[in-house]
């Protein structure tokens, strides 16, 4: 009987699990998981869990049957060996799935990052009223911090190194989002670079020093795969896979694994995009919950004898990335990939502000056209039909009129290509 290894228990590793048992494996599975707790989900960490609405983000996974070893480390691997801190597990297939971590700044130890349940619970804890925060980086998770922080009478300050929150949106889309930190009672400090994180707050470059009770650093992850650096696998800012989600093997050639019986997914990838014909990481929800069907795919299909590689799209991981986010009251919504020739268009008014009383802030939407006429990337605000319409355009390649894009009065879905 076929023993299949999944390493790394997050939304990836029990994907994983689930299609494993859908696509008809009936073999051993093992499920290496560093973290004690079995797979949750991370996005309402930043979100329910901090406001508070939630406090159990568990995924309701059947992991019936499945020899569950949490709270142990991968260390190291071979061909057809896991090397664990609590010794070695033999597998014929082998899924990686370990995500990623978050970078921490030079400083004290007391840094907080937010990346686990436990780390969600503990930092709620600090978000009393009158308490002092400083937020370092003004990305996803900065913003989301800042916005519970705000909710709950903290003091925040939130110190961005860049000219703009939300870079990964450019500095236009990402500008317009610079009232929504005053309107909340919140100091943005932009082009602030960071000295030092000290236990008692934060020293910026220029000198000055940001008292704090507790400060979250949000600037970013890295893949958590410095374990399998001796692998013999290629490692370029995450597992390199291809578009089958198979490892590859190394410069140095990874004798000994059969092709195919290596696969990865989620965070912890660098695969290879057909659509885009490059090589993508993303730490995207979507990512973690879709790639697990493609690896598995590609598992199961070496283990029965065949090829690794498949001639059917459907075998093939190729998606148009996804992202959102809830900001100050906001739902933002990130689809496609911009390219540095995109010609921005706004759809609606980024400046307008929601009348005395009402309960939702104005939408807009940005989309971002290459040269040749197709939206090639999307960011909705507080409009997500938009975001609906908007996903079936960058699939479809569709290359939208701009003038009526830029109309907020024409649905989207007008000009997006029909389902079928
Ligand atoms: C606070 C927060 C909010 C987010 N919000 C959003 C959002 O709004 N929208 C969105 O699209 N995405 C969001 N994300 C990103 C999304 O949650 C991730 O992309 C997703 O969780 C990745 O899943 P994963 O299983 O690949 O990795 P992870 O969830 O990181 O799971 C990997 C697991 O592997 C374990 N592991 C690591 N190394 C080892 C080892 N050597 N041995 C054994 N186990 C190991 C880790 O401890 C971890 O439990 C958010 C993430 C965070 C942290």
């Amino acid at each position: 009987m076929d023993r299949i290894v999944v390493v790394g228990g997050g939304l990836a590793g029990g994907r994983t699990v689930v299609e494993l048992r859908e696509q008809g494996f009936s073999g051993a599975i093992t499920l290496v998981g560093a973290e004690e707790h079995r797979p949750y989900d991370r996005p309402p960490l930043s979100k329910a869990v901090l406001s508070g609405r939630t406090d159990d983000t568990t995924l309701p996974f059947d992991l019936d049957g499945v020899e569950l070893l949490l709270g142990r480390h991968a260390t190291g691997l071979r061909p057809g060996v896991l090397e664990t801190d609590g010794g070695p597990i033999e597998f014929d297939g082998l899924v990686l799935a370990t995500g990623a971590a978050p970078v921490r700044l030079p400083g004290s130890a007391d840094q907080r990052v937010l990346r686990t349940i436990d780390d969600a619970r503990a930092l709620r804890e600090t978000l009393r009223p009158g308490a002092r925060l400083v937020v370092v980086g003004a990305g996803w998770i900065g913003a989301e911090v800042a916005t519970h922080a705000a909710a709950h009478e903290v003091a925040v300050t939130v110190v961005e190194a860049g000219a703009s929150p939300l870079l990964a949106l450019g500095p236009v889309v990402g500008g317009h989002t610079v009232p929504w930190y005053s309107a909340a009672g919140i100091d943005l400090r932009l082009g602030a670079a960071v000295a030092q994180i000290r236990s008692d707050g934060v020293e910026l470059a220029g000198g000055e020093f940001l008292p704090a009770d507790a400060v979250v650093v949000g600037v970013g992850v890295r893949p958590d795969v410095s374990w399998l650096e001796s692998s013999g696998l290629a490692l370029d800012r995450g597992v390199v896979v291809d578009e089958w989600m198979s490892a590859v093997p190394g410069a140095g050639g990874a004798g000994g694994y059969r092709p195919g019986s290596v696969v990865g997914a989620g965070d912890c990838t660098a695969w290879w995009s057909r659509r885009y014909e490059r090589r993508m990481r993303v730490e995207h929800w979507e990512c973690a919950q879709e790639s697990p069907r493609v690896a598995v795919a590609t598992l199961l299909r070496t283990l029965a004898g065949g090829q690794p590689s498949s001639e059917s799209p459907d075998d093939i991981y190729n998606p148009v990335p996804y992202f959102w986010s809830q900001q100050f009251g906001r739902m933002i919504q990130f689809a496609g990939l911009p390219g540095p020739d995109s010609t921005l268009v706004l759809r609606g008014d980024p400046t307008a502000v929601a009348p005395p009383g009402a309960k939702k802030a104005p939408g807009w939407s940005a989309g971002w056209f290459a040269p040749d006429g197709r939206l090639v990337a999307l960011a909705t605000v507080a409009r997500p039909l938009d975001m609906v319409a908007g996903r079936r355009m960058l699939l479809a390649d569709a290359a939208p009129d701009v003038a009526r894009f830029s109309d907020p009065g024409i649905a989207l879905k007008e000009l997006a290509p029909q389902p079928a």
